[in-house]
């Protein structure tokens, strides 16, 4: 914090004025107020000294006091607005007269930084000066400006008969009441370090904060740094940086947050009152203003939480798009403000989460983060990540609860509704996960087979899967590499021959091939091994190694069938055999002998062993008897055979096992994969007791519809499935409503 004032500042020439007609030692005297109105009538010039640009007037002058031009330039307020530039807002009034070694300005600026708009010009005097000897010094016209650093009071601009100060200095009494403007009252800022801190700042603004800065040709590289302790995030701001800055905040919030507690009127300067825009505020406004602004950049970091969270509250009320933060970064652009933003974005990133109209102020503090501080952790909403990754909120809170997303809660007052924000580098990390995973509908798609197939390369052991088990209840999860590994070594040494378009390769799909080969028993793992192992000749449509673009030769898939085909007269079969003689699969066939319903026998023949399929079960070849494949033939069938038989379709058959309306030899599973075995006596004589609805229409001679009726009429009692499809009639029943109609009939 600065203490001591500048000496320059405090040492600032105090001469009498010695009337209007020595020009050349008023000009002598550095920082008097220039007078507008002599310039004008003695020397015919346009303008008032304090706004003289033109290279004509300061030759003018030059010719009169024989004053070199640049020095000119340093008794004017050119050279005091010119520090408080902007360095872009300085680069464009450069050059505009060549010749002359310093910068002009445009009135705009001037104004700016002086008197305010609509010439709305007041003076501003310290009582005590002028009681010495008439002293108007010319920086007390500039709107930072506010106390007099020699008497440590606020400057006047305002008379005791309430008026803004008006009056003529050769007079020197108010233009409205006639109060010797010598006699007013400066309230003391003595005992306030902080005013006279912010004295210390603007002098070092000015220009007086170097002690080579002497009159005339002024120092143009830039004000001093604000004092700030080491490590303060905003060490490197200059005190000319500060002063544009507290213009904005002060117009911003005036305009947008007039009751921001921050800028509340403050005891100490009595004549403050919230300022609505620097240019229509009194002395004692202002300068309180600027305490606040001061105040706000020392009590780092609990002041800017303060005045950034009431300002968020504020905005979450407004539905302004045009909202605080991007505001400020509109009206204070450019590198000379970066220790803005990165403040900003530190204090939202302590309150991520918890700021109201969170999703507003990460996206600024995106901004903020990619611009100035990419090593501030980046966040994402939770909706965003699910849009990112293409999961579901239920899937996202998932992985967040197992730990894969880091996440930051938050939540705004009692009522808010709570807010969840993802770390992106998490988000990341699971997106790249995801990307080398594939679930179950996924990995289906990429193999391009069906449901069924890719559970049986699962449990057949070919396909790598998280979900080793079946009965426990796990995701499906297929590790990208892992089954492109798998591809290659099961397919990969294939030959590639790409497909004419002329001739055909005569060649069938996987699908093909496999409608093929199930009846023999041989499914999705074993044809893979088959193509493999070459026992099935296949070939590769292109070099990407892809289910879909296998190709069997058609002449081997009949061969191996043929192979396979049951011997006339043998005594025994391999399993491939009996899987074509029953037409059910190699599993089917392990089912029914873990059941007893079919046991193999436990010799392998090392003769056909040798030869034998490559789609055998691991343990070795099984063989079954002849006669005992005969015998289960005769005595059982599968769902689709008993289905025929009752004229029903398969899955109302398991319906009626379910319902136990049926019984079946054998049951396995616990749902869709359920393997039934009908008892062929018992399905029969079923089939002789119940008719189904169009067969008893048939009988009694009448439309389907009718049986409905009477069905719902008590005239005839359904048995089995309740609904209208399912219903099955005892044939009996059927027959002796029959004789009742056709007795009415007659
Ligand atoms: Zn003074
Ligand atoms: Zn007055």
């Amino acid at each position: 914090m600065p203490t001591a004032l500048p000496e320059t500042a405090a040492a600032l020439p105090s001469v009498p004025r010695e009337g209007l007609d020595g020009l050349m030692t008023r000009l002598d005297r550095i920082n008097h107020y220039e007078e507008k109105e002599w310039l004008k009538r003695d020397f015919g010039m346009a303008r008032p000294l304090l706004y003289v640009r033109s290279r004509a007037d300061y030759a003018l002058l030059s010719a009169l006091t024989e004053l070199d031009p640049a020095e000119i330039w340093g008794r004017t307020l050119h050279r005091y607005t010119y520090r408080l530039l902007a360095p872009n807002e300085a680069a464009t009034q450069e050059g505009e007269d060549d010749d002359m070694p310093f910068p002009f300005l445009d009135d705009r600026w001037l104004t700016l930084y002086t008197m305010g708009q609509n010439q709305q010009c007041h003076r501003k005097i310290c009582p005590d000066h002028w009681r010495a000897d008439h002293t108007l010094i010319l920086p007390w016209a500039l709107r930072y400006v506010t106390a007099c650093p020699t008497h440590k009071a606020l400057l006047v601009d305002r008379c005791v008969c309430g008026e803004t100060l008006r009056f003529d200095p050769r007079i020197g009494t108010c233009d409205t009441c006639g109060v010797d403007v010598g006699t007013l009252e400066a309230p003391s800022i003595a005992d306030d370090p902080d005013s006279l801190a912010l004295v210390s700042l603007v002098w070092a603004a000015l220009g007086h904060g170097d002690a080579d800065d002497g009159p005339g040709v002024p120092d143009l590289a830039g004000g001093d740094l604000l004092a700030l302790p080491d490590g303060h995030p905003l060490e490197g701001v200059t005190t000319a940086a500060f002063f544009r800055f507290a213009t904005v905040l002060v117009n911003l919030l005036g305009a947008r947050d007039r009751r921001n507690p921050f800028f509340a009127p403050t005891t100490e300067v009595a004549d403050a009152r919230p300022i609505r825009a620097f240019h229509q505020a009194n002395n004692a406004s202002v300068h309180a203003a600027l305490l606040c602004v001061w105040r706000l950049i020392a009590g780092w970091p609990a002041t800017w939480e303060t005045l950034l969270l009431h300002v968020a509250a504020v905005e979450q009320r407004r539905t302004d798009p045009d909202y605080f933060p991007y505001a400020l970064l509109e009206l204070l652009p450019g590198p000379d403000f970066a220790w803005l933003w990165r403040a900003v974005g530190l204090v939202t990133y302590a309150h991520l989460g918890r700021a109201p109209g969170v999703f507003r102020w990460l996206k600024f503090y995106h901004h903020v983060r990619r611009t100035l501080a990419p090593t501030l952790p980046r966040f994402r909403t939770l909706d965003q990540v699910g849009r990112v990754l293409g999961v579901s909120r239920a899937m996202l809170d998932r992985h967040v609860a197992a730990g894969e997303l880091a996440v930051r809660r938050g939540r705004w007052g009692a009522t808010a509704r709570p807010v969840t924000l993802v770390d992106e580098e998490s988000m990341e990390r699971l997106t790249r996960l995801r990307a080398a995973q594939m679930n179950f509908t996924e990995a289906a798609a990429y193999l391009g087979v069906g449901r069924v197939a890719l559970v049986e390369l699962v449990k057949d052991g070919i396909l790598p899967c998280s979900r080793r088990d079946a009965t426990v209840k796990t995701p499906w999860l297929f590790e990208k590499g892992a089954v492109d590994d798998t591809l290659a070594e099961m397919i990969g040494h294939l030959p590639v021959r790409a497909q004419s378009k002329r001739m055909a390769m005569p060649g069938l799909t996987l699908t093909d091939t496999l409608a093929s080969l199930r009846a023999a028993g041989v499914g999705i793992p074993a044809v893979l091994r088959l193509a493999h192992s070459g026992e099935v000749a296949a070939h590769r449509l292109q070099d990407s190694i892809q289910l879909s673009g296998l190709r069997f030769d058609a002449a081997s898939v009949e061969a191996f069938l043929a192979r396979h085909a049951p011997k006339e007269g043998a005594t025994r079969y391999t399993s491939t055999e009996v899987c074509r003689l029953l037409r059910c699969t190699q599993v089917t066939l392990r089912l029914w002998a873990e059941a007893g319903l079919l046991a193999p026998l436990n010799t392998p023949d090392p003769a056909t062993h040798r030869a034998g399929a490559s789609d055998a079960p691991a343990a070795g070849t099984a063989y079954y008897d002849a006669t005992d494949i005969d015998l289960f033939k005769e005595r059982y069938m599968g769902a689709e055979e008993a289905a025929e038989i009752l004229g029903c379709h398969p899955t109302t058959l398991h319906a009626w096992v379910h319902a136990g309306k049926l019984d079946a030899a054998l049951v396995r599973g616990g749902g869709k994969g359920d393997v039934f075995l009908f008892d062929r006596e018992r399905l029969i004589a079923l089939a002789a007791e119940r008719v189904t609805g169009a067969e008893a229409a048939r009988l009694l001679g009448v439309d389907v519809k009718t049986i409905g009726n009477w069905v719902a009429r008590g005239f005839i009692v359904p048995i089995g499935d309740p609904t209208a499809k399912g219903r099955r009639y005892l044939r009996d029943d059927v027959l002796r409503l029959a004789n009742r109609v056709r007795r009415h009939a007659c």
